[in-house]
């Protein structure tokens, strides 16, 4: 079988990859993403903040920074086009002394060399004017309007969508291991042999980006993650805020966050501590404390008593804190996309528009198709449908009336739309849908979620995982109805090799 061969492959389907690949679908190029996960925004694009954030945290002249203003700037059209849940509710960040307003007249400077519009410093007043649940002894602070939210799985998936639909090839279960390089194209190897085959190489391996570059003899670099914890607190939460709350940034971080979810539920965090692990996720209760008693010197109201659920990410660091996108040094026709830490997914559309300009700077012929469609269809939520709405969906799909997942209002049809989309695993249906996290956590609605999966994929029951891999949702047996298979090992699928840690 004759191996495909593609103007481009980006490694890494995480908001980079995916926004990458969505900008070249614009254009008459064969173009490939190979992600080693079996969906997308598995990696770090999955764990995050889920901020827009307006960009006066960074020094003008980073390369974050100006990516992160013009990302932001992009959101709204981006929006209307695809469709993910996104508002503009604007960003607060709170002073408590003189020393801290200070820092709040730099972010403010800062701001406004990068461009960044409506932003004002406020005094007592206006700031508890703005945000009535601030404690008293909030001094005052600044205010930047254009911050926003943002659904983070929501928006990959949607980038992804597009791309395809404009004709992008996805390769998922696509571990990059080896790559070779000969008269002009690479050639590289997943895990378990499969090749494909490229003229330019876009490396947006996120934590991986390090192991990536050495599989393509490209550049030395190393990354370190950067660890943030974060806690989800139930909807209608005591101290909901009607912005983005923060402090005065820390040196390593932009401090612990009181965040309003486009979903109406609350978060708290992230942490921020840089560590070895690749593959640590741990929450700790040590953690928790600090996290709490940072967010109620802002709003005294939150209380961990409604805490749903905690998780962790890990930033892509690189020494120096910047972002690293550029043509390789070593690899001819390699882009590195590295060092995608936070405002990563802020910065996204306009690393795509940057990048792009890379691809052209190296005489890469950009024509643009006559058929590039921007627009993809809203998904169908019966959460958000008013009852005419609903009873027109249950009209042409009875399953939409029948409500697999209670706490997150989520029906039968729009799981089975996921799996058709292509998630086949707990956790990308629950990110596309949002069935499994509200306020239960999937305890009621898993093992209906499992049944459907198996009627619509013919998996059985011990094939079924949460994330891919070995993370297997049954282990062992079940012998009380005997109405499941028993767990063979003989039976496992073949490319069950990435090892995953059991849940976070
Ligand atoms: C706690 C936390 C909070 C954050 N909050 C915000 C925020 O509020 N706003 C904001 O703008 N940014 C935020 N960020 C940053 C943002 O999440 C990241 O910048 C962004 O998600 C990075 O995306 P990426 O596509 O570069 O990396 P990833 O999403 O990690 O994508 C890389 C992909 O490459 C794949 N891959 C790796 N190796 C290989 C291989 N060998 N072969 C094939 N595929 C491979 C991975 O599986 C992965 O899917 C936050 C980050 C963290 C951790």
């Amino acid at each position: 079988m004759s191996i495909p061969l593609y103007d481009i492959v980006i490694i890494g389907a995480g908001v980079s990859g995916s926004a990458i690949a969505r900008k070249l679908s614009e254009y008459r190029l064969d173009v490939a993403v190979l992600e080693k996960h079996v969906d997308v925004s598995f990696g770090v694009s999955k764990a995050n903040s889920g901020i827009i954030h307006a960009g006066f945290h960074h020094k003008p002249g980073a390369l974050k920074t100006t990516l992160e203003t013009r990302g932001n700037r992009m959101f709204d059209e981006l929006h209307r086009e695809l469709n993910f849940p996104f508002k503009r509710i604007g960003i607060i960040v709170c002073a408590f002394s003189y020393e801290e307003m200070k820092v709040i007249n730099v972010l403010h400077e800062q701001g406004i060399k990068n461009g960044v519009e409506g932003i004002v410093i406020c005094n007592r007043d206006k700031i508890h004017e703005l945000e009535p649940g601030l404690n008293r002894d909030v001094i005052g602070g600044l205010y930047a309007p254009s911050g926003g939210i943002i659904e983070p799985y929501q928006f990959v998936f949607s980038l992804m969508e597009s791309a395809r639909k404009n004709g992008v090839d996805l390769h998922t279960d696509f571990n990059v291991e080896r790559a070779e390089y000969s008269a002009g194209v690479y050639t590289l190897y997943s895990t378990y042999n499969e090749k494909v085959r490229s003229r330019y190489v876009i490396n947006a391996a996120g934590l991986h980006a390090d192991d990536v570059s050495r599989i393509l003899h490209a550049d030395d670099f190393k990354i370190i993650p950067r660890k943030g914890e974060e806690y989800i607190l139930e909807r209608n939460a005591k101290g909901f805020p009607r912005q983005v709350i923060f402090p005065v940034p820390r040196s390593n971080s932009k401090g612990i966050l009181i965040i309003p979810t486009v979903y109406g539920t609350m978060m708290i965090g992230p942490t921020a501590e840089d560590i070895n692990d690749k593959e640590d996720y741990s929450t700790t209760y040590k953690n928790l404390e600090e996290v709490f008693s940072e967010a109620r010197r802002m709003v005294d109201a939150i209380s961990k008593k409604e805490i749903i659920t905690s998780f962790a990410g890990l930033r892509p660091t690189l020494k120096g804190n910047d972002f690293y996108i550029d043509l390789s040094k070593k690899a001819p026709n390699v882009i590195q996309v590295a060092g995608i830490q936070s405002p990563g997914l802020t910065a996204s559309p306009a690393i795509a528009l940057y990048v792009t300009g890379l691809l052209e700077d190296r005489g890469l012929r950009l024509v643009k198709k006559r058929r590039f469609d921007p627009v993809i269809g809203k998904p169908h939520r019966i959460r958000d449908s008013g009852a005419e709405e609903i009873t027109k969906l249950i009209e042409k799909d009875p399953s939409y009336g029948h409500v697999v997942c209670r706490c997150e209002c989520v029906s039968e049809a729009e799981v089975v739309e996921a799996i058709r989309k292509g998630h086949t695993t707990l956790d990308g249906i629950k990110f596309y849908t949002r069935a499994g996290m509200g306020r239960c956590q999937g305890g009621f609605c898993t093992y209906k979620i499992m049944k459907i999966l198996m009627r619509e994929t013919g998996t059985g029951a011990d094939e079924l995982t949460k994330r891919g891999g070995m993370s297997f949702l049954i282990q062992g047996h079940i012998s009380t109805d005997g109405w499941y298979p028993e767990k063979n090992a003989s039976q496992q699928p073949e490319k069950a090799e990435n090892h995953e840690p059991a849940d976070r």
